[in-house]
């Protein structure tokens, strides 16, 4: 690709129906690059938005010769537009933000500050979060808490996916071939050398959250199931555990039995103990259930995304399906 290797800086920003919010970001995007000491070029990830996010990016990349527009054919998530965006950068270092200036461009120059002294993962760490309901703060941070007791990848708190890679750390995370993906359990997994900035995280600029509450359920799942297995052997101790009252029980029949002479009231206890057991049991199949999923999903060996249209990128442009950019991590790692 002509100038390829001139790019200094890979900003990649996932959109899905922000038609509101792209009038107010480019602004302080622009405020932001042009405080930047190389070349950079921002990609947009267009996750198959029915508003007219699409029309405004088309219009702006006329504007921007350093402005890209990929577009999937659908909507694949905010996860997988990440991904995506990896996949064609072409920066030294390359930073994720969302749209709805909840992530404020300015913090980049700082984390490109520490990039500079050294550092190949700089992530941006929430002092406050404004404008979030008390759930949702409640129940992320039950959730991180969960995650790290479970996992031994130590993923931080209060991190989302605002961060900064270096060419170094992307290469490895482009290997990383899983299907369910969560990206802040993977650049945790990969280690290199960390660290944070800290930020104060305002309210969405405007529009809604494209995050409703199941999405966040399968996310925090991903999250689970895709960094550890103690789920699993939670059915060994689960059924240990209720071997070792079934037992304590049966004894104390066993007792009763000696001493008393009729033994027939048992009726609510037998029902107690079996339906118990059965919930126990269901619960385990259900979790054995979710890991099977993550396997069949994964041995289908699917693209992760489809994309529909290029723009901005130079001679590769394309309305056409790019063979290349719907590689599957597997086959972009053979
Ligand atoms: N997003 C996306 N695909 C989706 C959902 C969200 O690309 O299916 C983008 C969205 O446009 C935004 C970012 O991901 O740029 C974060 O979404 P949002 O701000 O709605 O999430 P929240 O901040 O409420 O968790
Ligand atoms: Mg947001």
């Amino acid at each position: 690709m002509p100038g390829s290797s001139a790019i200094r800086y890979s900003f990649i920003i996932p959109i899905y129906n922000e038609e509101q919010v792209l009038p107010l970001l480019l602004p302080r995007l622009e405020d932001m690059l042009a405080k930047l000491d190389g070349p950079a070029e921002v990609i947009f990830v267009n996750d198959g938005s029915k508003d007219g996010s699409e029309a405004y990016l088309a219009q702006q990349i006329q504007i921007h010769p350093n402005y890209r527009l990929l577009g999937f054919s659908r909507n694949f998530g905010h996860q997988i537009a990440i991904t995506a965006g990896m996949d064609v950068a072409q920066g030294d270092a390359i930073i994720v933000l969302d749209a709805d200036l909840q992530d404020p461009p300015e913090v980049t120059l700082q984390m490109i500050d520490r990039w500079k002294d050294g550092y190949q993962v700089v992530y941006a760490k929430r002092l406050t979060r404004e404008g979030e309901t008390w759930f949702k703060l409640f129940t992320a941070d039950l959730f991180y808490r969960f995650l790290n007791k479970l996992t031994r990848v130590a993923i931080p708190r209060d991190v989302g996916d605002f961060r900064l890679i270096d060419r170094k750390v992307l290469e490895a995370f482009k290997i990383m071939p899983e299907q369910d993906r969560f990206v802040r359990g993977m650049f945790a997994w990969l280690g290199f050398k960390q660290t944070a900035v800290e930020f104060h995280r305002p309210a969405r600029a405007a529009g809604e959250t494209k995050y409703p509450f199941f999405k966040m359920i399968k996310l925090a799942l991903n999250g689970v199931i895709g960094f550890s297995d103690v789920p699993l052997r939670m059915a060994l101790w689960a059924g240990m555990g209720v071997s070792g009252l079934a037992l304590v029980y049966g004894l104390y029949v066993i007792a009763m039995w000696f001493t008393h002479s009729s033994l027939v009231n048992g009726w609510s206890s037998t029902i107690v103990i079996i339906s118990f057991l059965v919930g126990i049991n269901m619960l385990m199949t259900g979790i054995m259930g979710l890991y099977i999923g993550r396997i069949y999903n994964e041995v289908k060996r699917r693209p992760l995304y489809v994309v529909d249209q290029r723009a901005g990128f130079g001679a590769g442009d394309s309305g056409a399906l790019d063979p290349e950019a719907t590689k599957s991590g597997h086959e972009r790692a053979a």
